[in-house]
Order: C-alpha cells, then sequence, then structure tokens
C-alpha cells in the first residue's frame, strides 16, 4: 500500500469512482467557492496529522480512476482494484448544520461561505471582469464565472459575511477565513479590505487574502494594518508564454511582474514563511514548474501548488489531468525546497487545505537525512512557540484605520 502523501498526490491526479451505496449528490459543490475544487472533501488520517482533500469525482478522467469509495453503515472505504489488499480507512466530514441557517438578511450561509479543509472560504466583489470582457480572458483553468451567483450569492455584504464567520467559527472551530476574488473594477484590496477589518473586528479570526496584485505596493502596509495575516498570489505559471497563453487577462492588466513585486514586498515586510505563491502543476513543463518553487522560496513565501484540475466548463474541460509519477516530484521537490531555503511550513493552528497538497503533506515524499531530521524537530518546536503568537491574532481587536478610504492612509504616513 502507498504512503499517505503518495495516496494523496494520486487521488488529486487520477480523482475516484464512487459506489452507489454512498450518495454523493449533496456533497459535491458543497466545499466549492468560486469555481475552486469541485468534488468532495475526504480525510486521510495517521499519527502524524490529519489530511484534506478536495477528490475529483465528476470530471471524465474520474471516472476511469482505479480508485473507489464505498459506504457500509458509517464506514468509508478507499479501494484501489490494482491491488486487491489496498483498503484504506477514510473519512468524509458531515456537512455542517449551520450550511442551511440564514444570516439576517435572509441569505443561506453556505452560500456566503463554505469550508474547504478546515478554513472558512469566502469569494468577495463581482464576477470577475475578465469573464464579463468581450472576447473574454478569463484564465482558461477557471470556472468562476460559472459559479458566482449561480451556486454561490454574488452579492455578500459584510453583515452576511461576518454573521456567517461566527458562526463556522462558533459551530466547526474554524481558525482561519480566506477571502478571494477576481478582477475587480475598484482594485482586489480595495474590495477585501471592509470584509477583513470587520473579522478582526467581530469575530477574530486569522485572515488570509487572495486578490490581484496592486502596483501601488503601499496598499499593502494598509492591508497589513487592517489585519491581514497572510497573502497568496496565483500567478500560476513559470513561463511567461504559459502565462500569458492560459491567463489573457492577468497577462495584458498586470503582467507576471507586477504579481512578483508584491510577493516580494509582503514577503519582505511580513518576514518568512508567511505568504505563498500559488502555481498550477500539469500544464507548463515540469522544469518550469520547478523553477517557480524555486522562486517562491527563495523569495521567502511557501509554494501552494494546485494539481491542475481540468474542471467542467472551463476552457482546458478536455485536457488530461496531470501524471501521478510527475506530480510526485513536483511535491517531493516542493518540501525539499521549503526545507532548504528555511520555510517553517505548517505553524498556524487548524489550517488544513482540501484544494491543494500542502507542504506539510508530503513531508514523508522526501527521504531520511540530518538535515530533515534537523527541519523537522525545528517544525515542531516552533509550532508549540508560535501557539500564543497564534491565539493573540485570533483576537478580536479594534481597528482604528479607515478600510473604505486607502487615501487616507497614506497621507497619515
Ligand atoms: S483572475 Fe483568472 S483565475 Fe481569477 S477569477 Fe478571474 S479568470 Fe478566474
Amino acid at each position: 500500500m502507498k504512503n499517505l502523501a503518495e495516496l494523496e498526490v494520486e487521488l488529486f491526479c487520477r480523482g475516484v469512482k464512487v459506489d452507489p451505496s454512498f450518495d454523493v449528490k449533496n456533497y459535491l459543490s458543497q466545499r466549492t467557492r468560486a469555481g475552486l475544487g469541485s468534488g468532495i472533501d475526504i480525510v486521510l488520517s495517521s499519527k502524524r496529522k490529519k489530511r484534506y482533500l478536495n477528490v475529483p469525482v465528476v470530471e471524465n478522467f474520474a471516472q476511469k480512476s482505479p480508485f473507489l469509495i464505498t459506504k457500509n453503515g458509517d464506514v468509508f472505504t478507499l479501494k484501489d482494484d490494482r491491488e486487491i489488499e489496498a483498503h484504506y480507512k477514510i473519512e468524509i466530514p458531515e456537512l455542517p448544520d449551520w450550511y442551511q441557517k440564514k444570516t439576517s438578511s435572509g441569505k443561506v450561509m453556505s452560500r456566503i461561505g463554505v469550508l474547504q479543509g478546515t478554513y472558512l472560504g469566502v469569494y468577495v466583489g463581482d464576477v470577475c471582469k475578465f469573464w464579463r470582457v468581450t472576447p473574454k480572458v478569463a484564465c482558461k483553468f477557471c470556472t468562476t464565472g460559472l459559479n458566482v451567483g449561480k451556486s454561490e450569492d454574488l452579492e455578500k455584504n459584510v453583515e452576511d459575511v461576518v454573521e456567517t464567520a461566527l458562526t463556522a467559527k462558533e459551530e466547526s472551530g474554524i481558525t482561519f477565513i480566506h477571502f478571494n476574488s477576481g478582477e475587480q473594477e475598484k482594485g482586489g484590496v480595495e474590495t477585501v479590505a471592509p470584509f477583513v477589518k470587520a473579522i478582526k473586528e467581530r469575530v477574530g479570526l486569522l485572515v488570509g487574502v487572495q486578490v490581484t496584485p496592486s502596483k501601488d505596493l503601499w496598499k499593502y502596509d494598509w492591508l497589513i494594518d487592517i489585519g491581514v495575516d497572510h497573502f497568496s498570489f496565483c500567478y500560476e505559471f513559470q513561463n511567461p508564454q504559459y502565462f500569458e497563453k492560459y491567463c489573457p487577462g492577468k497577462a495584458e492588466t498586470y503582467g507576471q511582474k507586477t504579481f512578483f513585486d508584491a510577493m516580494e514586498y509582503v514577503s519582505k515586510k511580513m518576514g518568512k514563511g508567511r505568504n505563498s505563491g500559488e502555481i498550477i502543476a500539469g500544464i507548463e513543463p515540469l522544469e518550469d514548474t520547478l523553477k517557480a518553487i524555486d522562486y517562491i522560496t527563495e523569495v521567502g513565501c511557501f509554494p501552494t501548488v494546485c494539481i491542475f484540475r481540468p474542471l467542467i466548463g472551463a476552457e482546458l474541460e478536455n485536457y488530461d489531468s496531470p501524471q501521478y509519477e510527475e506530480m510526485l516530484s513536483v511535491m517531493r521537490y516542493m518540501y525539499e525546497a521549503c526545507m532548504k531555503n528555511n520555510i517553517i511550513i505548517g505553524l498556524a493552528p487548524n489550517i488544513e487545505v482540501s484544494l491543494i497538497v500542502n507542504p506539510d503533506d508530503v513531508v514523508e515524499l522526501a527521504p531520511p537525512s540530518l538535515g530533515k531530521t534537523f527541519y523537522e524537530t525545528k517544525r515542531k518546536l516552533m509550532k508549540s512557540l508560535a501557539y500564543p503568537i497564534f491565539l493573540s491574532k485570533m483576537r478580536k481587536r479594534k481597528v482604528k484605520i479607515d478600510a473604505l478610504n486607502p487615501s487616507s492612509y497614506k497621507k497619515r504616513k
């Protein structure tokens, strides 16, 4: 049988079939936000950690998967039909009761935000402008334009988000909320700022932000002072030709350099290991993905590597899902690059992201060495030392900065 790191990577690449003993319908689309992910969240548990992963189910390639999920009473089993003995016990988390609750404006909470692993994911702002212009310049792997306003509400005001986050904190024990958005008329950082402020003042959570980059780097100071704990920068591809071809809107409007400048700026300001560069593996050549991992870790960020999923409705719907062996080498490289650059991963409490392979999910892929033992010991030590710091960041606090008016912040500075 495979170790769980290998199994996780293979499940992302091959997906699963589902036996009729498990009525999967209710679970689908309950973990997606703005078209990120498409399948069901499953949990693989080991002594070291619980891994959450959103496994493809509905795409064509998943129908040919050697993996099958069966249900017997409350017990779920994952079988691999290539090996008779290969049965893995898995958990499929129940959908939380609060999914059906309503905010005071009458909105169903699961149409405001959803759990993607152990954290709350919320898309804010209008449907990405790259989907709305003619001709469309949306990223070719993306399905945001098909989801926002359909499987989730388009109008999400601050009050809706605060009420949903408070309920998710109380009932699901979340510690982290992640805001993402597409291209926005008034700018990504401007769109997200009032939500960040309200969460810090009225809910008390760690806050992550993933929006299009700003060329005004001082606006990151503004957002950090309002309370952002983590930024991720989705530049997707290291190879400039692939970036231009597959992300035409981002290439025309920003260019890779804007992403790089913003990422390097916040990394210097906030310190090593706090922010991430997000890329898609399985489309551009392998050596470019490895270059991206080198670059991201060398500037002090950790890589969030999405294994490409040919989502139904995306322009790349008919592309092949990536090769397992290749993705395995990418994930091993990712862990080793974090180790080499002393990026201490997995410190924040209770943040497991189901859409990607978290860097600390794949510890098992790196061969034993003195360097690995030293790095893992340091990670454990720093995790316990960092815990009280995270707790204090999760306390509600008054934010004096105006989240609607960045220029007043600039003047004051
Ligand atoms: S910027 Fe690209 S990936 Fe993001 S929502 Fe718009 S089209 Fe999708």
